[in-house]
């Protein structure tokens, strides 16, 4: 099947548009052939969950905002995100590492406020939510991820929900709550495949002077100017690529006013370009020498990147 852009699209794809500016108005910036990575030799679930389809990015003509265009139809998406394997036995190591979220959001804390809530969707583990209770903050997080979910209930993290966006109301009924305080999405809005629909969820279920903290990985990074197709972030689960200005934009569209975006200083960046270019070199060889790697290797082993990863605080008007 083709599209009317001419990208031939597989029956378990669908064509969307524009997600900011919701148009359907593009031009193809990239475009990946079916098994580029090919699947006796590399391990690629994000890529495109080891079935036989290519990945395309656009770029809106009418708002320059990139995303992936076909996407996986919903229905498909157990394709692409394959249950992970959670480990039995959490430890304290496996929570990661949201000091800096919780940098980021403190300001905004009115810790003498006892009904102040705050939710962590796509929380994997409950890392953040742990982290958030540890400091006295009422926190409850939500995973899709059932596996995930029950190694984080058995470690004894508290108000952890299996659910995705669409669950947050009921979520926020558990506890008595109508609206949320703080509402924290790390490395999920990339990940988004109807994010208009999410938002609108989100924005009704936040009032006035309430926030939302967002991290993704930004387009307008070096990063991304210097490796450009093997970007270590483009792949399968990456629908939307967000630069500073069209995250802005598209916060703005659901009455939100984003008041801080932190993302690695330029100097600091460019201290990881050579070892950027050192991976982007192997990586290009080995896919022009077409090596097979045995064991597998995990694809973007060696794509590169150059810390290219915003934070973004928002605050409902
Ligand atoms: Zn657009």
């Amino acid at each position: 099947m083709q599209s009317e852009n001419n990208i031939p699209i597989s029956s378990i794809h669908r064509m969307v548009d524009c997600p900011l500016c919701e148009k359907n108005n593009f031009k193809v910036i990239y475009k990946y052939k079916p098994n580029r990575y090919n699947h006796n030799y590399f391990y690629t679930p994000s890529w495109d969950g080891g079935l036989e389809v290519g990945l395309t990015l656009v770029k809106c003509k009418s708002c320059n905002f990139k995303y992936q265009n076909p996407i996986f139809k919903d229905e498909d998406l157990n394709l692409l995100y394959p249950e992970s394997i959670a480990p039995e036995n959490l430890k304290p190591a496996d929570f990661g590492d949201f000091s800096f979220i919780y940098k980021a959001v403190k300001p905004y804390i009115d810790s003498s406020n006892k009904d102040f809530f705050a939710v962590d969707i796509g929380t994997r583990v409950g890392g953040l939510p742990k982290l958030l209770q540890e400091n006295g903050v009422n926190a409850a997080g939500i995973e899709m991820n059932k596996a995930l979910v029950r190694a984080s209930n058995k470690y004894g993290v508290k108000n952890i929900y299996e659910g995705k966006v669409d669950n947050l109301k009921e979520v926020l009924q558990k506890h008595n709550k109508s609206n949320v305080d703080l509402l924290t999405m790390t490395d999920v809005i990339e990940h988004l495949t109807n994010p208009n629909k999410d938002f609108k969820l989100i924005s009704s279920l936040q009032k006035s002077g309430q926030i939302l903290l967002l991290t993704t990985m930004f387009d307008d990074s070096l990063g991304r100017f210097f490796f450009g197709k093997e970007w270590y972030y483009i792949h399968a689960q990456h629908t939307l690529y967000f630069s500073r200005k069209t995250i802005t934009e598209f916060l703005h569209k659901f009455g939100y006013k984003v008041v801080k975006i932190d993302s690695i200083p330029f100097y600091k960046s460019l201290i990881h370009l050579p070892k950027g270019y050192t991976k982007f070199f192997k990586h290009k060889w080995h896919l022009l020498a077409g090596t097979k790697f045995t064991p597998k290797k995990w694809f973007a082993d060696d794509r590169p990147e150059c810390q290219d990863m915003m934070t973004i605080v928002a605050i409902k008007s």
